[in-house]
């Protein structure tokens, strides 16, 4: 199982970049995200798309990263914090599919806390150079599930989207669980 924990959050600049987070995690497959700083219109956002397009994906903000972060670590999952300055993702996450563990992928936003690369089982770079978060989170999440991500299914939601050549194609769920 992973789940994402997305450190410095500021309500008034990171809105859009933390949405998209949320987003890469649901849909490359995390089962959930907590947010550092409470900011219920993401949260508010991030349901809306789980009620219309399925879960599970739950998100929760407002919450100390250093509790869940000993949370986690207490329940025998691994913490894998990305990182620039990190080793390389394709030996972490080869290491960490080994491990066959929950894994909880930390995200920063502008400075992370140096403690963060002390509590972190791994520090991972997505190459040596900065660039995004939410570009971080996808290749860790696709890395990590050797691209099967992108055949998850998703329960419960009220659409479902059908491929096409052009257009839109979407149709209202058969099955509401
Ligand atoms: N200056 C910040 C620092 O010292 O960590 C980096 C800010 S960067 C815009 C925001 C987040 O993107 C970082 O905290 C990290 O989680 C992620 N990130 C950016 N480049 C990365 C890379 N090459 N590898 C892994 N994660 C990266």
């Amino acid at each position: 199982m992973f789940a994402v924990l997305r450190i410095g959050h500021r309500p008034a600049r990171d809105k859009r970049i933390t949405t998209h987070v949320a987003l890469v995690a649901r849909t490359f497959g995390a089962e959930r995200i907590w947010i550092d700083e409470a900011d219920e219109k993401i949260e508010e956002n991030i349901r809306g798309v789980t009620s219309r397009f399925g879960g599970p994906f739950a998100i929760e903000s407002g919450v100390s990263w250093k509790k869940v972060a000993a949370d986690w670590k207490e329940k025998g999952g691994l913490i894998a914090h990305l990182t620039m300055y990190g080793m390389p993702a394709d030996e972490s996450c080869a290491e960490m599919r080994d491990a066959k563990k929950d894994i909880l992928l930390v995200v920063g936003a502008e400075k992370v806390p140096r403690e963060i690369y002390e509590i972190a089982d791994f520090n991972v770079a997505v190459g040596n150079q900065p660039h995004s978060e939410v570009a971080a989170l996808a290749i860790t999440l696709d890395r990590l599930t050797s691209g099967e991500w992108i055949n998850r299914r998703f329960h419960g939601g009220s659409l479902e989207i059908i491929p096409a050549e052009r257009g839109k194609n979407v149709i209202a769920s058969e099955v509401q669980e």
